[in-house]
């Protein structure tokens, strides 16, 4: 029986990004890696957004970056000037093709397309049941999301970010390619928190996400009617859908690490590696996956890798008034966006910011449903 030193069941970001790691380090390359996965990873099944301060790691593949972008509300509309950030964009396609590129050259790694139906922990190690075969490990990374834990529970309350996005080519040069437009809030929010999220390519062609932060889904005619009518006030008369694309991300402050083992470490978003307040896991997950290669250099139990910050509860308040008062996530973030900087705003997502710094973020927003998410979370 060949026995793995680590599994990866799913081989999405999370996977190859520490698999990514893994090969930079240097470290692994006496150990035997599996990646399983039911999809083979040659299709763009989104596209990702981040922001980074200078060179990154992806800039050979990206697809557009900006440096200055528009926040609008009902009231006012603002150009941020992201400096000394810039929001960058990647082709999930480019992504796995880059990834996988490396990962060929490995001769210690393989990828196996499998539907996974279980997993499991014993004495010996791990065991990963598929529809080709069952597959024995020591370690186990798990980036297969179960809602059910998050649904199961009350105490953290689940909001989700759903969308459905079309990527189209307009008659009319309408679009600023050089300005995304992270949150159109000047949509009617029909009593919930929604916005219209824009990535222009060109002046004729941008995606278009209609994006709610909210408990509950909608029907996909509702997201459509929601593009075609922001299409229509843009001065668009006649357009093509070239691609399309929809998501529904989990914002929650779960404690997913409760559910690692000693030998399953739950990553992505299946680790609580989505940024729970805005539902941005791509570039978390570039410092997550360095954190977890770093910690396999030293511990061998994967109970031990967490930590839980200020940050963590920050976004436990927002998602809390999120969940109880969904209509006032606009007023939320347009008081954010309207006074503090870009800049200030990315550092502190980026849970990089010291008391003060969060402190001038925060102040900014409405405070009377802050205090009583606050009081309510002491007393739960
Ligand atoms: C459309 C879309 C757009 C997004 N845009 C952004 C963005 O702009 N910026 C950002 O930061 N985040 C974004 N996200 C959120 C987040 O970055 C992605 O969801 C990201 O892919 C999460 O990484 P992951 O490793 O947790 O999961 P995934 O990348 O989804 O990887 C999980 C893998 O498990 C596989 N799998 C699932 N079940 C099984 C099974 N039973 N057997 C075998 N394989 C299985 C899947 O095929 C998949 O490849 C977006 C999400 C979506 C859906």
């Amino acid at each position: 029986m060949k026995k793995y030193t680590f599994i990866f069941a799913g081989a999405g970001l999370s996977s190859l990004m520490t698999v990514y790691e893994m090969i930079q380090s240097g470290s692994f390359s006496e150990q035997k890696i599996l990646l399983i996965d039911a999809n083979s990873k040659i299709t763009n099944d989104k596209t990702w957004s981040f922001w980074e301060k200078e060179s990154g790691d992806f800039d050979a593949i990206l697809a557009k970056k900006y440096e200055t972008a528009n926040f609008k509300s009902s009231r006012y509309s603002r150009k941020l000037d992201l400096q000394p950030y810039i929001y960058k964009t990647v082709r999930a396609v480019d992504f796995y093709k880059k990834m996988f590129e490396l990962i060929n050259q490995q001769p210690n790694i393989e990828f196996l397309e499998a539907q996974i139906s279980n997993f499991s922990e014993s004495e010996k190690g791990i065991v990963v049941e598929t529809n080709l075969g069952v597959f024995h490990g020591e370690k186990l990374f798990n980036s297969l999301y179960n809602p059910n834990l998050v649904l199961s529970q009350t105490k953290f309350p689940l909001v989700q970010q759903h969308f459905i996005g079309w990527f189209i080519k307009s008659k009319e040069s309408v679009f600023t390619p050089e300005t995304a437009t992270f949150m159109d809030f000047s949509i009617p929010q029909k009593d919930t928190t929604r916005f219209m999220y824009v990535l222009p390519t060109s002046s004729t062609e941008a995606l278009l996400e209609y994006t709610l932060f909210s408990p509950t889904l909608l029907n996909k005619e509702e997201y459509e009617i929601g593009i075609k009518d922001y299409i229509k006030k843009l001065g668009i008369s006649e357009y093509e859908i070239v691609e399309k694309e929809h998501g529904n991300i989990p914002m929650t402050c779960y404690p997913f690490w409760k559910d690692n083992t000693q030998n399953i470490l739950n990553i992505g978003s299946a680790g609580g590696w989505t940024k729970a307040s805005t539902g941005y896991t791509f570039k978390n997950t570039t410092k997550k996956s360095k954190e977890v290669v770093r910690f396999l250099q030293n511990h061998s139990d994967f109970r031990k890798f967490h930590r839980k910050d200020k940050f963590w509860f920050y976004d436990l308040l927002l998602i809390h008034i999120l969940f109880h008062k969904n209509e006032i996530g606009s007023s939320i973030f347009s008081s954010m966006f309207r006074k503090v900087k870009a800049s200030l705003i990315f550092k502190f997502l980026d849970e990089e910011t010291s008391l003060g710094q969060d402190l001038k973020v925060i102040w900014q927003c409405p405070k009377m449903p802050f205090l009583n998410a606050l009081f309510s979370r002491i007393f739960k």
